[in-house]
Order: structure tokens, then sequence, then C-alpha cells
């Protein structure tokens, strides 16, 4: 652990996002005296980013609602905010970074916060950017907004990816009026984080929203036809649309660190105390990769709750504080009117409970056990579900799961959960 400070010291952090931004008034939470740098490439006071794809989206928003912290915020903290600067190296031997202005900062403790950015893949002719768009960035957003208010009718949208993003987008793009259709690789949605019954749900609550789902369908190339696009599956099937949103992923941007020597493997890879190899360097947020201790794996998150929590962990070790990063990790996603609320990991699941609650046919709960251990929940609009679950999990309790099972029995702590 570290811990001796002054305020002759530094820290600078590299992007100014979740994780960099609760890093920096972290920090000063945990007593660190020393300066504090942030440095973010793009332009905007640091933003959320949940709600691009959801409210923001189809809402007229002011920008200014989604900040993180406002602009005196940084000022009251001593936190220098260097927006519209990257960082576009690490020299680890003189402990400096250089930013794209040719700067040379030192650092005494070096946060790593550089996110991830879209995954564009490899399609021919995706390269039109008047009419194709990928969602991480407000940037993104605002482009997409702009090009859908020069229509004049419903315009006509393609969403290549059914994860997470594209689901949400396409719920957003309903909401104004758009029509869309939804290209999948896979023959179900939410293959890669979840089970079939979720998917099949999503698949339901977006058919009957008039989202045109197509599963096992393999863009192959696009191309531009006066004001639309011809899209070309590898099936033959082809369609037209006016304007594409790509959401088929993330690529983590740890280009700086690996040229900087630190280990990288799906993420970058960092220990209970979010330090890298090198102890003066932290890597938090999307771009690192954890060892869950609980759940025996080595993560690499894409969620709020894993950008802020890790941010604490390296803010509080710098500072001398004892603590580890050991999460159960949790995830949420807004369609239309439904929730879902996910908390723990279903990796290496023997088996699962679905659970129906009687008279909502909305409501819906997938159990994950590992032989008698609860793993994760996903929780449809049902928030007792969730919250049960994760005291569950946390507590190491055991299930009922004949009651679980049940939808005759109450959903209530009493009948969930085994008294030992
Ligand atoms: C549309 C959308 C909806 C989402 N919805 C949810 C949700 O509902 N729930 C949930 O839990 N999570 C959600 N997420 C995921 C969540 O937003 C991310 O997990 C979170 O943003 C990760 O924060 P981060 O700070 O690690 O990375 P990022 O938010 O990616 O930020 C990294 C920052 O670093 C900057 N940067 C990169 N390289 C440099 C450099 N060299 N120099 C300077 N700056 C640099 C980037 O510009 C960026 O601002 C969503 C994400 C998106 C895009």
């Amino acid at each position: 652990m570290s811990g001796m400070q002054s305020e002759d010291q530094r820290c600078v952090i590299i992007g100014g996002s979740h994780a960099g931004v609760s890093a920096a008034f972290a920090l000063r939470k945990y007593g660190w005296k020393g300066e504090i740098h942030i440095y973010e490439k793009t332009t905007y006071l640091p933003y959320q980013r949940p709600p691009l794809s959801k409210t923001f989206f189809y809402e007229e928003q002011h920008v200014d609602l989604l900040k993180l912290k406002s602009a005196d915020n940084y000022v009251e903290q001593n936190i220098q905010l260097f927006l519209h600067t990257a960082i576009t190296a690490i020299d680890r031997d003189s402990a400096c970074v250089t930013t794209d202005r040719g700067n040379s900062v030192a650092y005494d403790y070096l946060i790593y916060a550089c996110g991830a950015r879209a995954l564009v893949p490899s399609i021919n002719g995706i390269n039109h950017p008047s009419a194709i768009f990928c969602v991480r960035d407000l940037n993104d957003i605002l482009r997409i907004k702009e090009k859908l208010k020069t229509y004049r009718t419903s315009p006509q949208a393609l969403i290549i990816g059914g994860g997470y993003i594209g689901l949400e987008i396409a719920s957003s793009l309903r909401k104004m009026d758009v029509n869309v259709v939804l290209l999948e690789r896979e023959n179900r949605l939410l293959k890669r984080v979840t089970v079939k019954e979720v998917s099949s749900y999503f698949d339901q609550l977006h058919s009957k929203n008039k989202v045109r789902v197509i599963k096992q369908k393999n863009v192959t190339h696009i191309e531009k036809a006066g004001k639309e696009l011809n899209v070309f599956c590898e099936d033959g099937m082809t369609f037209t649309t006016d304007i594409i949103i790509v959401g088929v992923g993330i690529q983590r941007n740890t280009s700086l660190a690996k040229d900087a020597g630190l280990t990288i493997k799906k993420g970058i890879v960092v220990n209970q105390y979010c330090q890298t190899n090198d102890p003066s360097i932290y890597a938090i947020g999307d771009c690192a990769m954890h060892d869950n201790k609980k759940y025996k794996l080595q993560l690499s998150l894409e969620s709020i709750q894993n950008a802020n929590d890790q941010a604490k962990v390296a803010a509080a070790t710098i500072c001398g504080h004892e603590m580890a990063y050991d999460p159960i990790p949790w995830f949420w996603s807004d369609q239309y009117d439904t929730k879902l609320q996910t908390v723990g990991i279903s990796t290496g699941y023997t088996d699962k409970i679905v659970r129906q609650e009687i008279g909502q046919s909305n409501s819906l709960s997938i159990w994950y056990f590992r032989d008698e251990k609860l793993l994760a929940v996903d929780a449809i609009n049902h928030p007792k579900a969730y919250v049960l679950a994760t005291r569950i999990i946390k507590k190491d309790q055991l299930v009922n799961k004949e009651n679980c099972a049940n939808p005759e029995i109450e959903f209530s702590p009493l009948h969930m959960i085994v008294s030992v």
C-alpha cells in the first residue's frame, strides 16, 4: 500500500469520465493533499454515459444535465481538469506523461482510466460518416439526433447488434417514432451476456414495440444508394435504410499502457488494489481487468459500478487506506417501460430457476446457482428480486430453491432464504 504523501506530490489521471472523475474526488475524500490533474481528450465537461442511449437520446435535454460534476466542483476540490488534451505516451522511467500539446507532466501516481471505444466491425463500406453511427460518446448521440431531425417523415433506421446498447437504442428510436430493423448475427439477442429466457423476453418486448428483430443476419457490406444505404447480409438478404447505428461491443483503450510495458490481457491487469504491475500506476474502469475472488474469475467489466468502485479503491490505496476491490458486480438496462437489473456473474452456473410472478406477466427473475450457491440474478421489472439476491449473495446465504421455483409462494426473504 501507498500512504506517504505531501502537497508536493502529483496524481495524474488519464481519462475524464466515470472512473477518472470518481477517482479524483475520492482522492480528496481520502485525504490526498497534492495536485490532481485529469487529462481528457474530448471537449465536454465529464458526463454520464448511461443516459446517452436512454432518456438523453429520445428527450430534448440540455447536455448540462449529463455532467458528472459542475465546473465549480473541480475548482472547489482543487482538481485541475485539462479538457481537449490527450495523453500520448507514458514514460515509466522518468515517471511522466506526454500530452498531445507536447508537454511533459511528471507524476508520483498515475491513474489510467482511458475506458473503451466502440468496436467498428470490419464490414465493407461501413465508412459513411454522414449516415453510419456508433454509440459511445456524447458527440455520437448528438450527431444521430441531428441526423434524425433532417427527416420530415419517420425515417428508417437499421441497428447492427442485439446487445444492450443496440436494444436500448432501438427502444429510444421507437419512442421517437423511427422505424427500426435490428439485425443480430447470433441466433438470439443478448447471447453473450444472458440465457435464452431473458433473450426471448427482450425479443418479444421489441417485437411488441414494432421493432423488426432479425437474428442470424451477418452484415457483409454496405453501399450508398443516393440518400439511402443498402445493407447486404451473408445469406443474400438485403435491406434499405436511411441511417445505420452500430452496437457490436467495445474495444478497450489499452494501447498507451501496452506501449509503457504494463501487463495486458483482455484489459490492463490489476491486483485487488487496482494497481498494475508498476506499483505507481493504477488502472480502473472499463480498461482494467481484475481477479475477482468471489467468482474466481478474471473480469473486465463495463459498468458504472465497476468504474466508481475501482476508482474508490485506487484512491484509498494511494492515500494509505486499507481497501480492496472484491465486488459483486451489478448492472442495469432500461428499455421501454422495462428495467433489467443484474447482480452477480452467472458464469459457470450448474442450474437455474426461472420465476415468473403470478399476475405480473412482465415481471421475471432468473436465479443462477452453482450447486447450492447463488451466483447471480437477472431481475426484469422485479426490484425486490434484485435487492434480495444482492443481500443473499453478499451474505453467502442459501436460497430455498423449492420456494423460489414456486410462484404460488410469496416472494419474501422469509420464504426465499433458508435460515441456518
Ligand atoms: C450509451 C451507453 C450506455 C450505457 N449504459 C449503462 C448502464 O445502463 N449501466 C451501466 O452500468 N453502464 C452503462 N454503460 C457503461 C458505462 O458507461 C461504462 O462502463 C463507463 O462509462 C466506464 O467508465 P470509464 O471511465 O472506465 O470509461 P469511459 O467512460 O470510456 O471513459 C474513458 C475516457 O477516457 C478518455 N480517454 C481515452 N484515452 C485518452 C487519452 N489518451 N488521453 C486523454 N483522455 C483519454 C476518453 O475520451 C473517455 O472520456 C453505458 C455505456 C454507454 C456508452
